[in-house]
Protein backbone atom coordinates (compact mmCIF):
# COMPACT_ATOMS: atom_id res chain seq x y z
CA UNK A 1 0.00 0.00 0.00
CA UNK A 2 1.21 3.51 -0.79
CA UNK A 3 1.81 6.10 1.86
CA UNK A 4 -1.47 7.97 2.77
CA UNK A 5 -2.27 11.25 1.18
CA UNK A 6 -4.17 13.34 2.49
CA UNK A 7 -6.99 14.92 -0.07
CA UNK A 8 -10.26 14.28 1.38
CA UNK A 9 -12.13 15.53 -1.43
CA UNK A 10 -15.68 15.90 -1.82
CA UNK A 11 -16.15 12.67 -4.34
CA UNK A 12 -14.30 10.76 -1.20
CA UNK A 13 -16.76 12.34 1.75
CA UNK A 14 -19.72 11.40 -0.62
CA UNK A 15 -18.35 8.06 -1.28
CA UNK A 16 -18.11 7.74 2.57
CA UNK A 17 -21.92 9.23 2.27
CA UNK A 18 -23.48 6.75 0.35
CA UNK A 19 -22.26 3.81 1.30
CA UNK A 20 -21.98 4.24 5.26
CA UNK A 21 -21.27 1.19 7.08
CA UNK A 22 -21.01 -1.22 3.99
CA UNK A 23 -17.54 -1.77 2.26
CA UNK A 24 -18.31 -1.13 -1.23
CA UNK A 25 -15.75 -3.91 -2.52
CA UNK A 26 -16.49 -7.14 -0.34
CA UNK A 27 -20.19 -5.87 1.33
CA UNK A 28 -18.76 -5.92 4.52
CA UNK A 29 -21.37 -4.19 7.10
CA UNK A 30 -18.79 -2.40 9.85
CA UNK A 31 -18.94 -2.62 13.71
CA UNK A 32 -18.74 0.38 15.73
CA UNK A 33 -14.55 0.71 15.95
CA UNK A 34 -14.01 -1.16 12.63
CA UNK A 35 -12.13 1.29 10.47
CA UNK A 36 -13.32 2.65 7.30
CA UNK A 37 -10.42 3.30 4.63
CA UNK A 38 -11.13 5.77 1.62
CA UNK A 39 -8.94 6.48 -1.13
CA UNK A 40 -8.77 5.91 -5.11
CA UNK A 41 -8.11 2.32 -6.98
CA UNK A 42 -6.07 1.50 -10.05
CA UNK A 43 -8.86 3.72 -12.40
CA UNK A 44 -8.39 6.67 -10.03
CA UNK A 45 -12.27 6.05 -8.95
CA UNK A 46 -13.11 6.66 -5.38
CA UNK A 47 -13.21 3.48 -2.52
CA UNK A 48 -14.14 3.10 0.86
CA UNK A 49 -13.30 -0.58 1.82
CA UNK A 50 -12.73 -2.54 5.00
CA UNK A 51 -9.56 -3.48 6.29
CA UNK A 52 -9.16 -6.64 4.29
CA UNK A 53 -9.75 -4.77 0.91
CA UNK A 54 -7.10 -2.64 1.72
CA UNK A 55 -5.28 -3.87 -1.08
CA UNK A 56 -7.56 -2.88 -3.75
CA UNK A 57 -6.32 1.06 -3.06
CA UNK A 58 -3.66 2.57 -5.06
CA UNK A 59 -3.86 5.71 -3.43
CA UNK A 60 -5.12 5.38 0.31
CA UNK A 61 -6.61 8.37 1.46
CA UNK A 62 -7.52 8.67 4.69
CA UNK A 63 -8.52 5.78 7.63
CA UNK A 64 -11.69 6.44 9.86
CA UNK A 65 -13.22 4.53 12.67
CA UNK A 66 -16.58 4.14 11.83
CA UNK A 67 -19.65 4.29 14.11
CA UNK A 68 -23.09 4.38 12.82
CA UNK A 69 -25.33 7.07 11.79
CA UNK A 70 -27.09 8.94 14.82
CA UNK A 71 -30.64 8.12 12.54
CA UNK A 72 -31.93 6.19 10.00
CA UNK A 73 -31.40 7.18 6.82
CA UNK A 74 -35.66 6.66 4.40
CA UNK A 75 -35.85 4.67 1.43
CA UNK A 76 -34.74 6.25 -1.31
CA UNK A 77 -38.67 6.61 -3.06
CA UNK A 78 -39.50 7.61 0.10
CA UNK A 79 -42.25 10.18 -0.02
CA UNK A 80 -41.76 13.69 1.92
CA UNK A 81 -44.09 16.26 2.30
CA UNK A 82 -43.68 20.02 3.38
CA UNK A 83 -46.65 21.75 3.87
CA UNK A 84 -46.43 26.06 4.16
CA UNK A 85 -48.28 29.05 2.90
CA UNK A 86 -48.19 30.20 -0.12
CA UNK A 87 -45.80 33.01 0.52
CA UNK A 88 -43.23 30.82 1.75
CA UNK A 89 -43.84 28.82 -1.81
CA UNK A 90 -43.30 31.54 -3.48
CA UNK A 91 -40.11 32.51 -1.32
CA UNK A 92 -38.99 28.81 -2.30
CA UNK A 93 -39.37 29.37 -6.15
CA UNK A 94 -37.70 32.93 -5.89
CA UNK A 95 -34.54 32.05 -3.65
CA UNK A 96 -34.01 29.30 -5.85
CA UNK A 97 -33.66 27.77 -2.29
CA UNK A 98 -34.83 25.42 0.89
CA UNK A 99 -34.96 27.47 4.08
CA UNK A 100 -32.67 26.39 7.03
CA UNK A 101 -34.00 27.03 10.22
CA UNK A 102 -31.58 27.79 12.89
CA UNK A 103 -32.16 24.97 15.51
CA UNK A 104 -32.33 27.66 18.62
CA UNK A 105 -35.24 29.50 17.00
CA UNK A 106 -37.79 26.62 16.85
CA UNK A 107 -40.32 26.45 19.36
CA UNK A 108 -39.95 23.15 20.78
CA UNK A 109 -37.45 24.59 23.61
CA UNK A 110 -35.92 20.63 23.53
CA UNK A 111 -34.34 21.10 20.00
CA UNK A 112 -30.90 19.91 20.51
CA UNK A 113 -31.42 19.17 24.76
CA UNK A 114 -29.88 15.82 26.00
CA UNK A 115 -32.91 15.35 28.18
CA UNK A 116 -34.83 16.57 31.07
CA UNK A 117 -33.10 18.52 33.68
CA UNK A 118 -33.49 16.23 36.33
CA UNK A 119 -32.09 13.69 34.97
CA UNK A 120 -29.23 15.70 34.42
CA UNK A 121 -26.87 13.80 37.09
CA UNK A 122 -27.27 10.37 35.58
CA UNK A 123 -26.36 11.67 31.85
CA UNK A 124 -22.93 13.84 33.84
CA UNK A 125 -22.14 10.70 35.48
CA UNK A 126 -22.05 8.67 32.08
CA UNK A 127 -20.10 10.79 30.42
CA UNK A 128 -18.30 11.77 33.27
CA UNK A 129 -16.77 7.84 33.20
CA UNK A 130 -16.94 7.76 29.33
CA UNK A 131 -14.04 10.60 29.36
CA UNK A 132 -12.15 8.88 32.61
CA UNK A 133 -11.80 5.72 30.60
CA UNK A 134 -10.85 7.53 27.08
CA UNK A 135 -7.86 9.38 29.08
CA UNK A 136 -6.75 6.61 31.15
CA UNK A 137 -6.89 4.27 27.68
CA UNK A 138 -5.15 6.66 25.46
CA UNK A 139 -4.40 4.85 21.33
CA UNK A 140 -1.96 2.69 20.99
CA UNK A 141 1.79 3.98 21.59
CA UNK A 142 0.35 6.69 24.15
CA UNK A 143 0.67 6.26 27.81
CA UNK A 144 -1.67 8.18 30.84
CA UNK A 145 0.70 9.88 32.89
CA UNK A 146 -1.80 11.48 34.71
CA UNK A 147 -2.83 10.81 38.83
CA UNK A 148 -6.31 9.35 39.45
CA UNK A 149 -7.30 13.09 40.94
CA UNK A 150 -5.46 15.11 37.48
CA UNK A 151 -7.71 12.25 35.31
CA UNK A 152 -10.83 13.26 37.06
CA UNK A 153 -9.78 17.13 36.79
CA UNK A 154 -9.56 17.28 33.18
CA UNK A 155 -12.97 14.87 32.74
CA UNK A 156 -14.97 17.67 34.72
CA UNK A 157 -13.41 19.99 32.27
CA UNK A 158 -14.44 18.33 29.06
CA UNK A 159 -17.61 17.68 30.97
CA UNK A 160 -18.58 21.26 31.16
CA UNK A 161 -16.68 22.32 28.06
CA UNK A 162 -19.28 19.91 26.12
CA UNK A 163 -22.37 21.42 28.62
CA UNK A 164 -21.37 25.12 27.50
CA UNK A 165 -20.52 24.07 24.12
CA UNK A 166 -24.27 22.06 23.42
CA UNK A 167 -25.92 25.34 24.15
CA UNK A 168 -23.86 27.46 21.96
CA UNK A 169 -24.35 24.41 19.10
CA UNK A 170 -27.91 25.49 18.60
CA UNK A 171 -27.04 28.35 16.68
CA UNK A 172 -24.78 26.61 14.52
CA UNK A 173 -27.20 23.74 13.22
CA UNK A 174 -29.60 24.06 10.82
CA UNK A 175 -32.59 22.22 9.74
CA UNK A 176 -35.29 21.66 6.51
CA UNK A 177 -38.56 19.52 8.26
CA UNK A 178 -40.45 17.16 6.38
CA UNK A 179 -43.52 14.96 7.03
CA UNK A 180 -43.07 11.36 5.82
CA UNK A 181 -45.71 9.83 4.34
CA UNK A 182 -47.43 7.96 1.59
CA UNK A 183 -50.32 9.81 2.07
CA UNK A 184 -51.44 13.63 2.82
CA UNK A 185 -52.09 14.81 6.35
CA UNK A 186 -54.91 16.70 7.62
CA UNK A 187 -53.24 17.35 10.60
CA UNK A 188 -50.25 18.65 8.82
CA UNK A 189 -51.94 20.85 6.71
CA UNK A 190 -53.40 22.71 10.20
CA UNK A 191 -50.24 22.40 11.98
CA UNK A 192 -47.49 23.54 9.40
CA UNK A 193 -49.29 26.45 7.48
CA UNK A 194 -50.72 29.63 9.63
CA UNK A 195 -53.86 30.57 6.83
CA UNK A 196 -54.96 27.19 6.13
CA UNK A 197 -56.77 28.73 2.73
CA UNK A 198 -53.69 29.68 1.69
CA UNK A 199 -51.33 26.45 1.97
CA UNK A 200 -49.60 24.69 -0.05
CA UNK A 201 -47.95 21.18 0.12
CA UNK A 202 -44.97 20.05 -1.91
CA UNK A 203 -44.41 16.42 -2.24
CA UNK A 204 -40.46 14.76 -3.13
CA UNK A 205 -39.00 11.99 -2.21
CA UNK A 206 -35.76 11.07 0.06
CA UNK A 207 -33.69 10.48 -2.81
CA UNK A 208 -35.22 14.09 -4.87
CA UNK A 209 -34.09 15.58 -1.98
CA UNK A 210 -30.92 14.49 -1.85
CA UNK A 211 -29.99 14.99 -5.21
CA UNK A 212 -31.73 18.26 -5.59
CA UNK A 213 -29.28 19.79 -2.76
CA UNK A 214 -26.59 18.28 -5.01
CA UNK A 215 -25.62 15.35 -2.79
CA UNK A 216 -23.69 17.35 -0.78
CA UNK A 217 -21.88 14.98 2.06
CA UNK A 218 -22.10 17.82 4.62
CA UNK A 219 -26.07 17.45 4.48
CA UNK A 220 -27.28 14.98 6.42
CA UNK A 221 -31.11 13.46 5.87
CA UNK A 222 -32.51 11.19 8.32
CA UNK A 223 -35.25 9.98 10.60
CA UNK A 224 -35.82 11.70 13.75
CA UNK A 225 -36.48 9.51 16.31
CA UNK A 226 -38.77 9.80 19.44
CA UNK A 227 -37.51 9.07 22.70
CA UNK A 228 -39.13 8.77 26.58
CA UNK A 229 -37.30 11.71 27.78
CA UNK A 230 -38.50 10.19 31.23
CA UNK A 231 -36.85 6.59 30.84
CA UNK A 232 -33.70 8.03 27.94
CA UNK A 233 -31.86 10.91 26.85
CA UNK A 234 -30.02 11.60 23.88
CA UNK A 235 -26.08 11.07 23.33
CA UNK A 236 -23.86 13.55 22.22
CA UNK A 237 -24.20 13.26 18.45
CA UNK A 238 -28.01 12.36 18.66
CA UNK A 239 -29.23 15.34 20.42
CA UNK A 240 -30.54 17.01 17.23
CA UNK A 241 -31.90 13.20 16.01
CA UNK A 242 -34.12 13.15 18.83
CA UNK A 243 -37.62 14.66 19.92
CA UNK A 244 -39.90 13.70 22.52
CA UNK A 245 -42.44 11.14 22.04
CA UNK A 246 -45.00 13.99 22.14
CA UNK A 247 -44.00 14.89 18.52
CA UNK A 248 -43.97 11.24 17.09
CA UNK A 249 -47.29 12.53 14.85
CA UNK A 250 -45.13 14.66 12.83
CA UNK A 251 -42.43 11.54 11.72
CA UNK A 252 -40.39 14.04 10.78
CA UNK A 253 -37.64 13.68 8.30
CA UNK A 254 -34.99 16.61 8.20
CA UNK A 255 -31.87 17.41 6.33
CA UNK A 256 -29.65 18.74 8.45
CA UNK A 257 -26.29 21.15 7.81
CA UNK A 258 -23.99 22.80 10.08
CA UNK A 259 -22.85 26.22 9.91
CA UNK A 260 -20.10 28.15 12.09
CA UNK A 261 -20.24 31.67 9.79
CA UNK A 262 -24.21 32.17 9.80
CA UNK A 263 -25.17 34.48 12.20
CA UNK A 264 -29.22 34.82 10.80
CA UNK A 265 -32.04 32.75 12.42
CA UNK A 266 -31.67 30.78 8.55
CA UNK A 267 -30.16 30.47 5.63
CA UNK A 268 -31.13 29.50 2.12
CA UNK A 269 -29.28 26.38 0.39
CA UNK A 270 -29.29 26.25 -2.96
CA UNK A 271 -31.81 23.32 -4.60
CA UNK A 272 -32.99 22.35 -7.86
CA UNK A 273 -36.12 22.80 -7.88
CA UNK A 274 -37.31 20.70 -10.95
CA UNK A 275 -35.63 17.71 -9.17
CA UNK A 276 -37.02 18.35 -5.60
CA UNK A 277 -40.29 19.18 -6.40
CA UNK A 278 -42.65 15.93 -8.08
CA UNK A 279 -45.99 17.38 -7.23
CA UNK A 280 -47.98 20.32 -5.74
CA UNK A 281 -51.18 20.28 -3.66
CA UNK A 282 -53.34 23.28 -2.48
CA UNK A 283 -54.89 23.21 0.47
CA UNK A 284 -58.58 21.35 0.84
CA UNK A 285 -59.88 25.11 2.10
CA UNK A 286 -58.31 26.66 -0.68
CA UNK A 287 -60.38 28.92 -3.35
CA UNK A 288 -60.77 27.41 -6.67
CA UNK A 289 -58.70 29.88 -7.84
CA UNK A 290 -55.46 29.87 -6.10
CA UNK A 291 -54.38 26.30 -8.23
CA UNK A 292 -54.59 29.18 -11.04
CA UNK A 293 -52.30 31.26 -9.19
CA UNK A 294 -49.59 28.36 -8.28
CA UNK A 295 -49.58 27.44 -11.67
CA UNK A 296 -48.71 30.95 -12.69
CA UNK A 297 -46.13 31.27 -10.69
CA UNK A 298 -44.52 28.33 -11.52
CA UNK A 299 -44.75 29.44 -14.55
CA UNK A 300 -43.00 32.60 -13.68
CA UNK A 301 -40.05 30.87 -12.19
CA UNK A 302 -39.97 28.24 -14.97
CA UNK A 303 -40.84 25.39 -12.69
CA UNK A 304 -42.69 22.17 -14.93
CA UNK A 305 -44.68 20.50 -12.05
CA UNK A 306 -47.94 19.04 -11.51
CA UNK A 307 -50.45 21.06 -9.13
CA UNK A 308 -53.19 19.06 -7.49
CA UNK A 309 -56.25 19.87 -5.08
CA UNK A 310 -56.26 18.13 -1.82
CA UNK A 311 -57.05 14.84 -2.02
CA UNK A 312 -58.72 16.11 1.11
CA UNK A 313 -61.31 17.62 -1.22
CA UNK A 314 -62.72 15.01 -2.45
CA UNK A 315 -66.65 14.53 -2.26
CA UNK A 316 -67.84 11.68 -0.75
CA UNK A 317 -70.71 9.49 -1.44
CA UNK A 318 -73.42 8.16 1.18
CA UNK A 319 -75.25 4.64 -0.31
CA UNK A 320 -78.61 4.07 1.38
CA UNK A 321 -78.25 0.49 1.96
CA UNK A 322 -80.54 -0.68 4.73
CA UNK A 323 -83.16 2.16 4.27
CA UNK A 324 -83.47 0.88 0.24
CA UNK A 325 -86.84 -1.21 -0.22
CA UNK A 326 -85.15 -3.53 -2.72
CA UNK A 327 -82.48 -4.78 -0.01
CA UNK A 328 -85.21 -5.69 2.92
CA UNK A 329 -85.33 -9.35 4.01
CA UNK A 330 -82.63 -10.34 0.90
CA UNK A 331 -79.60 -12.05 2.13
CA UNK A 332 -76.39 -10.34 1.57
CA UNK A 333 -74.61 -12.11 -1.41
CA UNK A 334 -77.55 -10.78 -3.48
CA UNK A 335 -76.98 -7.16 -1.59
CA UNK A 336 -73.12 -7.73 -3.09
CA UNK A 337 -74.19 -8.86 -6.57
CA UNK A 338 -76.63 -5.96 -7.16
CA UNK A 339 -73.50 -3.32 -5.80
CA UNK A 340 -71.41 -5.12 -8.57
CA UNK A 341 -73.54 -4.75 -11.06
CA UNK A 342 -73.98 -0.98 -10.17
CA UNK A 343 -69.99 -0.29 -10.97
ZN1 LIG B 1 -14.13 -5.36 2.19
Amino acid sequence: MEKMTNGFTTELRRMEFENHGVCVACGYKFKKGDTANLGYDNSDAPLYVCDKCTRLLKEPTIKRYYSPRPYDVPTPQCKLWRYMDFTKYVSLLSSRGLYFTRTDCFEDTFEGAKGLRKNKEKWDAHYFDFFCSAIKNPPEGNKCELSEKEVEQLANKLLSDLESGGEAHKKRVFVSCWHESEHESEAMWRLYSSFLANAVAVRTTYKSLYSALGRDPSISIGRVRYIDLKKEYAGVNDAFWRKRKSFEHEREVRALIMDFECKDMGKVVPCNLDVLIEEVFVSPKAPDWLIGLVNDVNEKYGIKVKVSTSELSEVPFFKELLGAKIFRDRPLFLIEEFLLLEQ
